[in-house]
């Protein structure tokens, strides 16, 4: 399949007629051809429009017909074989084994949500039946469903070229949910977005969908992604990437005379706990795995562990050792876009000139379009005072806080902003210890983790990616795992509904072939 690099309008394969943005190839700073042309007013206007006229339809579509559209979705991406491979290993400086695995991820993620709209019990059907006995006052029918939003914008991330893009968590959700979207590309990786893109439209085709179910958007500045989160039609927004992008997006959305919510994924420097049990007896084998999770990926994760928190002592010395040694041998790799490496190196550059942090190791030097990765140490007096270093180094750094005791930890803890995970590394004789701190860490993160690392997110039914803010805009829902769909839905209850009124799911007749909870027991098809 050729890259064309057109907007995607519905039905339409257009070219973009307000300016233009290339990508580079990641290792090398090549321009990659063809030209992407960002989308005008008119042509921003136009998808919205086709997004609003499809919603009615495409919201009442049967979830197994959306199970098979998300199907034929991730087996039209899988078709697209080495080409969207080789394309999106040049876009992103990731390297192929990633991306294959990132492409797995992908297609198990829309496979799952098709899961899920078999299943059924994503509608959370309740069903209260009418007690026209009841005294003093006769109880009404209540009978309650979700249903989808409207259109919703996602904004692609950068570091998941894949995952967490064009076809990514937040559009599967959102499509599963019965929402069309509009996906505004990241500008690092818009070869990858064009043909995941066709991928989508293709299905739409094929499952016979409104066609405004899903468009596919180019941006030459900001004003694309900024007047679908403007637009009324445009019910809620998906995005992924910097602090600073989340919360413009976040003001745009809330100045709407309707304001909508902003499902943003932010920053986070997901701390790390060493106990001192653990570091007495294997603190050189957590060091070591340490540096392969911090350097994984050029450190571009979300869930990088940015943060190491320890008691001083024999057993923090022995895993800085082990940690500066296997950094050391570890070579530098290409990062996602000059300027998430310009980002990194300033940030590196800061924590070095420090004048209460020491630097522990350096990764090996690379090229100019590399980045090495970085260690560093202070004591939590240093941290405490300096709000500056709990921002987030984007890319393979962490920093080590000192502490002198769990006392000391436990307020480093409670003066961190929300994360999307905390990891603990704990031997048995830590329980206790560990015991007293999760409070803590249950209000901090949206993921508790023990004797692991954050990095490599499971996609289930129980995975919980989120967490207070800055992780995200709002920490009562995840952007990976079945969960995430109820970003995108809302209650409604019908009241004394005539039956032939009622959504199909909610008739009388219906109980046997869908799940309710009924009178607040939840019943299964069986019942
Ligand atoms: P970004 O700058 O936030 O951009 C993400 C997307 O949002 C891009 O499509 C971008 O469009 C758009 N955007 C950003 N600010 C906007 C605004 N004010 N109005 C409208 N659209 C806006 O993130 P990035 O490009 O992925 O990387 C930059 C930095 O973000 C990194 O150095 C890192 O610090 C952080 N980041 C964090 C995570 C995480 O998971 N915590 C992930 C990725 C990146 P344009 O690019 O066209 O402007």
């Amino acid at each position: 399949m050729n890259i064309s690099g057109e907007l995607l309008i519905g039905r339409q394969a257009v070219r973009g007629g307000a300016g233009t943005i290339h990508a580079i190839d990641a290792a090398t700073g090549a321009t990659l051809e063809p030209a992407f042309g960002g989308a005008t007013p008119e042509q921003l206007d136009q998808a919205c429009a086709l997004a609003w006229q499809a919603f009615d339809t495409y919201r009442e579509t049967a979830p197994e017909r959306r199970a098979d559209f998300l199907e034929a979705i991730a087996a039209n991406i899988l078709a697209l074989g080495d080409v969207l491979i080789e394309r999106c290993v040049s876009e992103s400086g990731l390297l192929r084994a990633r991306i294959e695995g990132e492409r797995g991820r992908t297609v198990g993620q829309l496979r799952l949500f098709a899961g899920m709209l078999r299943q059924g019990d994503f509608l959370e059907l309740r069903v209260d039946p009418a007690q026209p006995e009841r005294k003093p006052l006769p109880r009404p029918d209540l009978r309650l469903r979700h249903i989808p939003l409207g259109p919703v914008a996602v904004f692609g991330a950068s570091n998941f070229p894949l995952a967490f893009s064009v076809a990514g968590g937040d559009t599967a959700s959102a499509l599963a949910a019965g929402c069309p979207v509009i996906v505004k590309a990241h500008p690092a990786h818009p070869g990858t977005s064009g043909l995941v893109g066709r991928a989508i439209k293709q299905a739409v085709r094929e499952l016979d969908l409104p066609e405004g179910t899903f468009s596919l958007l180019f941006d030459a500045g900001l004003a694309v992604g900024q007047g679908l989160v403007a637009d009324r039609r445009i019910k809620a927004v998906g995005f992924t990437g910097s602090r600073a992008g989340g919360m413009a997006l976040m003001a745009i959305a809330a100045a709407r005379p309707e304001p909508i919510p902003v499902f943003a994924e932010m920053s986070s420097i997901n701390p790390v706990l060493l106990f001192p049990h653990a570091l007495a007896h294997r603190a050189a084998a957590i060091g070591e795995a340490f540096a392969g999770s911090l350097t994984l990926g050029a450190g571009q994760f979300c869930t990088n562990p940015g943060l190491v928190l320890a008691v001083a002592g024999e057993g923090l010395d022995r895993f800085l050792e082990s940690a500066a040694a296997s950094l050391a041998r570890i070579g530098a790799q290409c990062m996602l876009t000059p300027g998430i490496l310009r980002a990194y190196c300033n940030g590196v550059g800061t924590l070095a000139q420090h004048p209460r942090v020491q630097a522990v190791a350096r990764g090996q030097a690379g090229n100019d379009m590399q980045g090495q990765a970085a260690l560093f140490c202070t004591d939590a007096d240093a941290f405490l005072a300096d709000a500056a270093l709990r921002h987030e180094v984007f890319g393979a750094s962490s920093l080590v806080v000192r502490c002198r005791d769990l006392a000391e930890m436990r307020r480093v803890v409670e003066s961190l902003d929300g994360q999307l995970t905390a990891a603990l590394h704990l031997d048995a004789g830590d329980h206790d210890a560990a015991r007293t701190l999760l409070p803590s860490l249950e209000r901090l993160a949206g993921r508790i983790l023990v004797n692991g690392f954050g990095t490599g997110v499971e996609v289930g039914h129980a995975m919980v990616h989120g967490g207070p803010w800055p992780a995200t805009s709002d920490g009562r829902t995840t952007s990976v795992g079945s969960l995430a769909i109820a970003r995108f839905v809302r209650p409604v209850s019908y009241q004394d509904m005539p039956a032939d009124l009622l959504p199909p799911s909610l008739r009388p007749d219906s109980r046997q072939r869908h799940t309710w909870r009924l009178d607040g027991k939840l019943q299964s098809q069986a019942d």
